[in-house]
Formats: structure tokens, sequence, C-alpha cells
């Protein structure tokens, strides 16, 4: 890709109406565009880091054996009036009427809609368990939108639904997306804890939220620092090795606001492992019984008798995770921004300062490096801007490797560094080198 031909408008300045670092970032280097109150348009640099965000999620799905399907935004209120929440529900629902005047509405999750499926589908024990998937626009009419993409109306959101026999199958298949998250979270490099949480409208008694920690959060958060340091490696999908591993988060303190417990939580911590702080909610996991199988009367026949199935839900929060990552690795102060590499929106940018004598936009070095890496997501910058404008344009929008060739670089060489680190002098036939290196970190 050349940045002269690219689809990256940059502001010059932040933008004065955004307060937090992601929201900030992601409007100057045109990732989003507002269209309405929490309303956005995702602009290609964006869309192409959230589309990355997306292909971890569905690969961490797809490993634990979920199936994924696409149901609709837009849903008949009928579902919702035999389940009950279509009065619960509130104003965070959209509603709307057809032609024919009939209810709808968009969508704020989908336990109904899935549960028809099902009940419809499905009628033995035998076809049991069923994990399925989608991952698809949300709306919510959020009383205050706010932070860009991280308190939205509409959003992007990845949810998958378990059906089970029974409260030990069920809990199995809530723990295989518990490792699920565990792992997505490790490879988008994010430090995200399980914390045991309250289920608010989607109801049940058991659930765990995924936080990572930043100031700007919005869940208060109060935990056993200890937490951070349990190690997972799980590469079986095994009943006993998942309770092991739920069993070695559950051991150390951590819950938000709602579930918090002064005396409990001094108590429980020793002092010097007390942690009080903010985090971003970028996973929530429910496990709710019957809640909906009962007065939807999705059953299976079961030793002759119907038998109301288990079911639990899993949100990602696919577009909140593009803000959350940025608030979690921006250095604000310096202006630097450095994806991890398996979701940078490019691998890799050439700085190049042209060929000032020929007035040709690019070097013949960058032409050759270009043709030469082909297998990186790469973009070129052979814009007009001089090179330290060029330097500080990518060291915002964060490609993780930067090659600069400046004028004053020797003509069998480039300057390579990580972005936001020392830059070293390499030889142009030492490029396989620096292929390697970043091919290395896509996993
Ligand atoms: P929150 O407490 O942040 O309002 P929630 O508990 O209502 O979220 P869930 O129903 O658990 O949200 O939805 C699953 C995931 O969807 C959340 O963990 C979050 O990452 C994302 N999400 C929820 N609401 C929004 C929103 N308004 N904008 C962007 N992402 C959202
Ligand atoms: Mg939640």
């Amino acid at each position: 890709m050349l940045a002269s031909k690219s689809f990256i408008p940059i502001l010059k300045n932040n933008p004065a109406e955004a307060k937090i670092k992601s929201h900030k970032l992601m409007l100057r280097v045109g990732m989003i565009k507002q269209s309405s109150a929490g309303i956005y348009s995702w602009l290609p640099l964006g869309f192409k880091i959230m589309k990355k965000i997306e292909k971890i999620v569905r690969e961490e799905q797809d490993s634990i054996g979920a199936q994924e399907m696409l149901m609709p935004t837009i849903q008949s209120s009928d579902i919702w009036k035999e389940s009950g929440r279509y009065d619960d529900y509130g104003e965070e629902m959209l509603r709307i009427k057809d032609r024919q005047n009939r209810e709808m509405l968009y969508g704020p999750t989908n336990e109904e809609l899935i549960t028809e499926i099902f009940r419809s589908s499905v009628k033995s024990y035998k076809s049991l368990p069923q994990l399925l998937y989608h991952i698809q626009w949300k709306f919510r009419d959020e009383l205050r939108p706010r932070f860009g993409i991280m308190r939205c109306r509409e959003f992007y959101m990845k949810d998958a639904y378990s059906f089970d026999l029974n409260d030990e199958e069920a809990n199995f298949s809530y723990n295989k997306f518990f490792l699920a998250y565990l792992n997505t979270f490790k490879r988008l490099n994010l430090a995200a804890i399980p914390m045991a949480a309250d289920t608010g409208p989607i109801g049940g008694n058991l659930s765990h939220e995924f936080v990572i920690l930043a100031d700007t959060g919005e869940s208060k958060i109060y935990t056993d620092k200890r937490i951070f340091n349990v190690n997972f490696t799980e590469s079986v999908i095994e009943k006993k090795s998942l309770k092991v591993l739920r069993d070695n988060f559950e051991k150390y303190y951590a819950v938000t606001d709602e579930k918090f417990n002064k005396d409990e939580f001094e108590k429980i911590v020793p002092q010097e492992h007390r942690l009080i702080t903010k985090g971003i909610e970028v996973g929530h996991i429910f496990y709710f019984g019957d809640k909906y199988s009962k007065p939807m009367k999705a059953s299976v026949d079961y030793q002759g008798k119907k038998t109301f199935v288990k079911m639990g839900s899993y949100g990602v929060g696919v577009s909140r995770l593009v803000g959350a990552i940025i608030e979690a690795k921006y250095d604000d102060k310096n202006e630097i921004m450095k994806w991890p590499v398996p979701i940078a929106p490019y691998e890799c940018v050439i700085l190049d300062s042209g060929n000032k004598a020929s007035g040709e936009s690019m070097s013949k070095n960058a032409l050759h490096l270009m043709d030469k890496l082909k297998d990186i997501d790469l973009i070129v910058d052979d814009t007009d801007d001089n090179i330290s404008s060029k330097i500080k344009k990518f060291n915002l929008i964060g490609v993780p490797y930067q090659i600069i060739l400046g004028s004053k670089t020797p003509d069998d060489s480039f300057e390579f560094r990580e972005t936001g680190e020392e830059s070293k002098i390499i030889k142009i036939d030492e490029l396989s080198k620096i292929k390697k290196l970043i091919i290395d970190k896509r996993s």
C-alpha cells in the first residue's frame, strides 16, 4: 500500500471533543468518524485493525468447537415477549415498527433469538452440547454514549451461546469459553483478569467479567495482584483440567464494584497483595440455566422426559477492544503507539525521502525493499512530507516496525527500528533477518 493513495485522514491536532487517549488517537489518525451520537463509521485503518482482532476472536471460538453462524441485527418483539424481557430491557432497546405496524427491535443481545432457533431444530439430548456464536452489530441506546467506540450505541460483538443437558455439562461448556477468553486476550497481548461479576439484565448466577487495567476504565476493580501471575497452557479440552484452570484463577479475590465487600476483601487478601484500580470490561460470560429455555420451552427428550436445556452466553466487545488496546498500549505523552504485530494495521512501514535528484516520489531502495517484502503487510510513505513528519505520523498510527530511508542513509543500507525504540543501520542484503523477525512476531 502506498500512503499517497491510502485513505488515512490524519488530523493535525488532537480533537478537542475527545477526553481519553483511545478516542483522541482514533479520531486523530482517521480510524473512525462519528456519524451521529454514539454511532461511528469505521474508516480503512480502524476497520483493518478490528478485522484482525475479529479473526483472533473467531479462531479461539473455533478452537473450543463453537460453530459460527450469523443472526440478523433486527429481531421481532414476539420472542422477547415470550422470555419476558421486552418490558424489562427498558430504554436501552431501540424499538422500531415496520410498515405493517409490527413491533421490531435492533438486537442488543441474542439470547431469545438463539433459543428460538435451537428449540425449533434440536429435539434430542444426543445433539448436545451445542456451542453457537456469531459476530454481529448490536445496538444499545446508552443514556450517555462516551469515549468514542468504548461506550457507543452501535457496536460489534462476538456473542456465543451454549446449550447443555445439565449443570455439570453446562459448567464444562462455561469453562471452555473461560479458556477461549484467556487465550484470546493473551494473543491480543492483553493482561485480562477474569473477575466474579454480577449478571445484570442477562440473569443467572455464575458470571465472570474479563477486565483489563486502565485508568480510564469504567469498572472499579478490587483484586489480589497475584492473579496476574497465574499461568496457563491448556491444550487439551477436558473437564478436569479446565476445572483446575478456573480454580487457579478463582483462588484469588477479584471482583468489580457490584460484588465488592470491604470486610471480605480485607479478610481474604493480605495487605501487600491488595490492588484497587480501574479497568475496562472487554468480555463477559454468564451461566443462567433455564432462565430462557423454560419460558421459551426449549427442551430435549431425555429418558422419556422433556428437559429444559441449560444455557450460557458469552460476549466479547470486538469493537471496544480496539479502543481498549490503545488505552493499554498508547504512550500519550510521547505520542507513540505500537500495535502488537498480529493486529497491527500494517506490520512495517517504509519511510522514504524519495529521490530528490530525479524528482521521483520513491527512491530506488524503497522500490527494491517493497519488492523484497511482498509477504509482509507493508505500507510505504511516498508522500511529499519530510522524513521527520513521516516518522511523527507513523509513531501515532502505531505500525510496529519502521524502515527509514533518509537522505543521509548510506546507499547500501537502511535504518530500522521497532516503533519508539532506537534505530539500527542494516545492510540491504541482510533484509531477510528483518523479514524473519517480523514474521516470528505474528504468533
Ligand atoms: P458495560 O458494563 O460496559 O455496559 P455490559 O455488561 O452491558 O457492558 P455485556 O452485555 O456483558 O455488556 O456485553 C458484552 C461485551 O460487549 C462487553 O463486555 C463489552 O466489551 C461490550 N459492550 C457492551 N456494551 C458496549 C457499548 N455500549 N459499547 C461498546 N462495547 C460494549
Ligand atoms: Mg457485562
